[in-house]
């Protein structure tokens, strides 16, 4: 046991969950950096340093979310910050295209039903199933937050005006998983407000990661700000919002 706050992020051995965990870190937290591939989980701990624990958790797997509870619970008793991170916009097949030639092929008319199911896997059943197997451990903590990272693309408000420029992406992959998500987020915040247990969404912005094959205009530092902003809300900070750095609250 120990007096550090604990934050786990999932899918933090690249990406903004990479820069989630670098900065937390800074930020004073012991950082348990998720990743489903043991060794990417080491490499990511090495190069951020200090205060950084590699955990293999891939949130698709039972197994390996109950280990990784299991392992928080013997080695810290609780935990202070969760961040759902872990995403795909898509599976292998369809690995290496632009974001515009994937608009077109996850089309609801054309997409196929494993490919929603494997992203909704993914970005939906696996934050719900990490924050229920979490969920004792944050209760444990005096003042837990659960940050659900989701994308503006997610917006039911936004896409619903003709003048939104993502409007032509939205689609029943990626897009719906946030919207999803942001459900789940809200659901979420409205269960857990009551024991004081903080649940919000946040888009990072279009950020140049392996998600959008780097074809993202924003710095990881950027991509990572509201993230943690959100993770590190004080006892008066809000429940059940979904805002963006610059943007600040974001419609549903
Ligand atoms: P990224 O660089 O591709 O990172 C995604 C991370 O999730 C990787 O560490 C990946 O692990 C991990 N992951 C995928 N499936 C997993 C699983 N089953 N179990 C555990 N980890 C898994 O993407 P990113 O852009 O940083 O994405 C981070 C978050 O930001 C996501 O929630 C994404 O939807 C959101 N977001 C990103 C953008 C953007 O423009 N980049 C915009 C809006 C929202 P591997 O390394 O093993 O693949």
């Amino acid at each position: 046991m120990q007096d550090k706050p604990v934050a786990l992020v999932t899918g933090a051995n690249q990406g903004i969950g990479f820069q989630v965990a670098k900065d937390l870190v800074t930020d004073g937290f012991t950082v348990l950096v998720g990743s489903r591939n043991r060794e990417r989980g080491e490499a990511a701990v090495k190069e951020i340093g200090l205060d950084a624990r590699a955990l293999q958790l891939d949130v698709t797997d039972q197994a390996s979310i109950a280990a990784a509870a299991e392992r928080i619970r013997t080695e810290f008793g609780h935990l202070d910050v969760l961040v759902n991170n872990a995403a795909i916009s898509h599976t292998s097949k369809l690995a290496g295209m632009s974001v515009m030639e994937y608009a077109k092929l996850t089309r609801p008319s054309v997409v196929s039903l494993d490919e929603v199911r494997a992203v909704w896997e993914t970005n939906v059943f696996g934050v719900l199933a990490v924050t229920q197997a979490m969920l004792p451990l944050l209760r444990e903590a005096p003042a837990a937050r659960i940050v659900n990272v989701s994308s503006g693309v997610g917006s039911l408000t936004r896409n619903a005006d003709p003048a939104f420029p993502y409007r032509s992406i939205f689609g029943p992959v990626y897009p719906a998983s946030k919207t999803a998500l942001n459900a789940m987020t809200l659901a979420m915040a409205i269960e857990l407000e009551p024991a004081g247990i903080k649940v919000n969404a946040v888009s990072p912005g279009f950020t140049k990661t392996n998600l959008n094959n780097y074809e993202g205009t924003d710095t990881l530092q950027e991509g990572a700000r509201e993230v943690v902003r959100v993770a590190l809300l004080g006892p008066d900070g809000p429940t059940g919002t979904f805002t963006h750095a610059t943007l600040g609250t974001l419609p549903w």
